[in-house]
């Protein structure tokens, strides 16, 4: 049943006991369900939906543009977004609520005819507060002893359930043909096969029916009638509540299934950052090995041919000597040495500057860059 209830006060989030917790719950919190459904605020005009929310004209005009419930969504089909039907039942409470709040109010009602004296009873036919004065002038003068009147003094003690229930009028409908209700004709009498309550005057004209019954028999069965069929969806109820069960499972699910796809993603991408810093810190070392690599082959090759340059240079030099002031002795002895190692540098060939090989290179590690 949680479920349900939550699903009913859901869209509601202003009412009493949310928006004044301090204070504990009142009698007067009992009777929130007499305010407009959107606004919570007290109206003479409240209209009912065909969702049956409640609501008043001035929320239904501002509601107009969305055309639907603002509760349970539910499609106004009038044009203008006014509801045809009256919640007369809310109205009358309200209006018998403040009668009730004045009754109870410290410095207690004023006569309604006088306006000056305080009121000794409470005509509920009249709805009219009366001092003492003014009520011996209603029982005697105006002849309404009839009326249901009741000392303010017991109302006062009474609790807002008990007065409403206490002031709940007796049935005083009235006859439903055009012109009768304006000439206060009390109907009593109701016929099934017109399903209207006539007064007595009709219902003899109308003898060619004769189902009749009295009213509050009627008022009863339809009563009973909204009873039953409250109990059968109440069972079509728990339906519905196994279906919004099952979807709030779904939306659960599919969160989760969201969730664990948010994680995927992140522990993946984590790994393959985790992969690529590998991969770069190798081929910053592959980087550093090469250039280490390039730099002693180069450094040897620099050696080799400086050291060729300074044979050529010491060979020219000892030339230049033999052939300043070597003896014939001293050149039949050193020459053929001499021409041996001569002979020995003109094998040696320079590189030509592309033929080396690439010192350093790098080939590799734009190819596994670009292969990342
Ligand atoms: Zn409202
Ligand atoms: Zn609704
Ligand atoms: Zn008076
Ligand atoms: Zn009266
Ligand atoms: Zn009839
Ligand atoms: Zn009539």
């Amino acid at each position: 049943d949680g479920a349900a209830a939550s699903m009913e006060t859901a869209p509601q989030p202003g009412t009493a006991s949310c928006s004044t917790p301090s204070h504990p719950p009142t009698e007067e919190d009992d009777f929130q369900f007499i305010l407009c459904e959107r606004c919570r605020q007290e109206s003479p005009n409240l209209k009912l939906l065909t969702c049956l929310h409640t609501l008043c004209l001035s929320c239904l005009s501002e509601n107009k543009p969305i055309g639907q419930c603002p509760v349970c969504r539910t499609t106004i089909p009038q044009a203008n977004g006014i509801p045809n039907m009256d919640n007369v039942l809310f109205t009358n409470l309200q209006a018998r609520l403040k009668v009730y709040k004045k009754i109870r109010d410290s410095d207690g009602p004023s006569c309604s005819r006088c306006q000056r004296e305080a009121a000794a009873v409470w005509c509920s036919e009249c709805e009219e507060f009366l001092c003492t004065k003014c009520f011996e002038d209603h029982q005697w003068f105006f002849k309404k002893r009839s009326h249901e009147a009741r000392r303010v003094e017991d109302l006062r003690a009474e609790s807002a359930h008990q007065f409403l229930e206490d002031t709940r009028k007796p049935c005083n409908l009235f006859c439903s043909r055009p012109g009768h209700a304006d000439q206060g004709h009390i109907s009593s009498i109701y016929c099934k096969k017109c399903e209207k309550a006539l007064c007595c005057s009709c219902a003899l004209l109308d003898s060619h029916h004769a189902t009749f019954c009295d009213i509050r028999s009627e008022t009863q069965r339809r009563q009973e009638e909204l009873s039953t069929m409250n109990e059968l969806l109440k069972r079509k109820r728990s339906g519905f509540e196994a279906t919004y069960a099952a979807l709030q499972d779904e939306a659960a699910r599919l969160e989760e299934a969201q969730r664990e796809t948010r994680e995927l993603i992140q522990q993946r991408v984590e790994q393959l950052v985790r992969l690529i810093r590998q991969e770069e810190e190798e081929l910053l070392g592959l980087v550093e090995a090469r250039q280490e690599q390039g730099r002693r082959e180069l450094a040897r090759e620099l050696q080799d041919v400086e050291g060729v340059l300074r044979r050529m240079e010491a060979g020219e030099r000892l030339v230049e000597k033999m052939r300043l002031y070597a003896t014939d002795q001293e050149v039949m002895d050193m020459q053929p040495f001499i021409k041996g190692s001569l002979e020995e540098l003109e094998q040696l060939q320079p590189l030509p500057a592309g033929n080396r090989a690439q010192p350093g290179d790098l080939a590799e590690c734009r190819a596994r860059l670009q292969a990342l």
